[in-house]
């Protein structure tokens, strides 16, 4: 192996650019070349690449977003896309690529693979924390940070006021997000999508909190919770159904994705790219890098695309005991 491509893929993630660095840097201590790739597959298809030197990726480890663009990419899809982006890895002769990005750009990168034999090898980047075969994503811990300074915020607030506050976190399939800040934030109640906590019983609960002398509250709501009202109408039915309380709603949004990275984040992120450029020049392909118990290990990208991360269930009771 004498050339390896990195690119990001996705929605971006704090900690990509450190993992970019990372890979690059990586390279340049092995003595082989690295050519980024800008756009995600996209780029790959055109062939809108660029050759990175060690000193080419300075100044990006406190950054977040990723210096090579992400992308979504249609044609990637299609079997022609694929065979455009391996004509272009072949003229530009090179051996290996690595993929930063969530399991949509690990199915793609999989495919890619078993369609031309291609050396992939995967860095999970995705706030969601949701994939699996790693304890953490790339820019989880920044969004989490993020999301609580931002409560802490709205803590002011609602404590000034005796408001009640929903706010509402990323998270469509998973409530890794929610829970932890829930946690740190205080929250009174955190909603998720792998528990259905029913309507009545969050009112119920609120309600006594309510009598027990609070006079704000904090619910943090994942987007996809499954207790099946958007957030607004939620906010109408609690306001409808309880009273002393101002009830109001706060819709986090992007920025949770954005911001520096976290110093976690960037360890991890440079651990990452080390192990994911080395596994490839061992000769290794399809699989994921990632954080098991302290140390750096790696799952086939099979299984981290289809095996399923669960909710921490000790967090959920310590969750239920900080709000008695
Ligand atoms: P996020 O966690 O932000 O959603 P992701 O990597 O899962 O990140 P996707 O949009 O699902 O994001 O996938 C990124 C890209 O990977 C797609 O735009 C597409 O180019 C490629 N991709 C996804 N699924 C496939 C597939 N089944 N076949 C080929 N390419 C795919």
């Amino acid at each position: 192996i004498n050339k390896l491509a990195v690119l990001t893929s996705g929605g971006d993630s704090p900690g990509m650019n450190a993992a970019i660095r990372s890979v690059v840097r990586t390279c340049a201590y092995h003595n082989i070349k690295c050519i980024g790739v800008y756009q995600g597959y996209e780029g790959l298809i055109t062939g809108d690449f660029k050759e990175l030197d060690a000193r080419s990726v300075r100044g990006i480890i406190n950054k977040g977003g990723t210096m090579l663009k992400s992308a979504r990419s249609k044609e990637f899809r299609t079997k022609e896309g694929r065979q455009k982006a391996y004509q272009s890895l072949m003229d530009a002769e090179v051996d290996g690529l690595v993929v930063i990005g969530g399991d949509g750009s690990f199915t793609g990168a999989l495919i890619f693979n078993q369609e031309f034999g291609f050396p992939v090898m995967g860095i999970p980047g995705t706030i969601d924390n949701d994939i699996f075969g790693t304890s953490h994503t790339l820019g989880f811990d920044t969004a989490l940070n993020t999301v609580v300074d931002a409560i802490d915020k709205i803590r002011d607030t609602a404590s000034s006021h005796n408001r009640l506050f929903f706010i509402e976190v990323m998270g469509r399939d998973v409530g890794h997000i929610a829970l932890n800040v829930g946690i740190a934030g205080g929250a009174e109640e955190i909603l998720i999508p792998e528990e259905d906590l029913g309507l009545d019983r969050l009112v119920d609960s609120l309600n006594k909190s309510r009598k027990s002398g609070k006079t704000s509250s904090i619910v943090v709501v994942a987007e996809g919770d499954k207790i099946g009202k958007n957030i607004f109408e939620l906010k109408d039915y609690v306001d409808e159904n309880m009273e002393g309380y101002d009830v109001r709603v706060s819709v986090l949004g992007h920025m949770q994705r954005g911001g520096a990275p976290s110093c976690f984040d960037r360890v991890l992120a440079s651990r990452m790219g080390v192990k994911a450029v080395e596994a490839i020049l061992e000769g290794q392909s399809n699989y994921m890098v990632g954080l098991q118990n302290g140390k750096m290990e790696l799952t086939p990208l099979d299984n981290a695309i289809k095996g399923k991360t669960k909710i921490n269930l000790e967090l959920l009771r310590v969750s239920d005991i900080m709000s008695t």
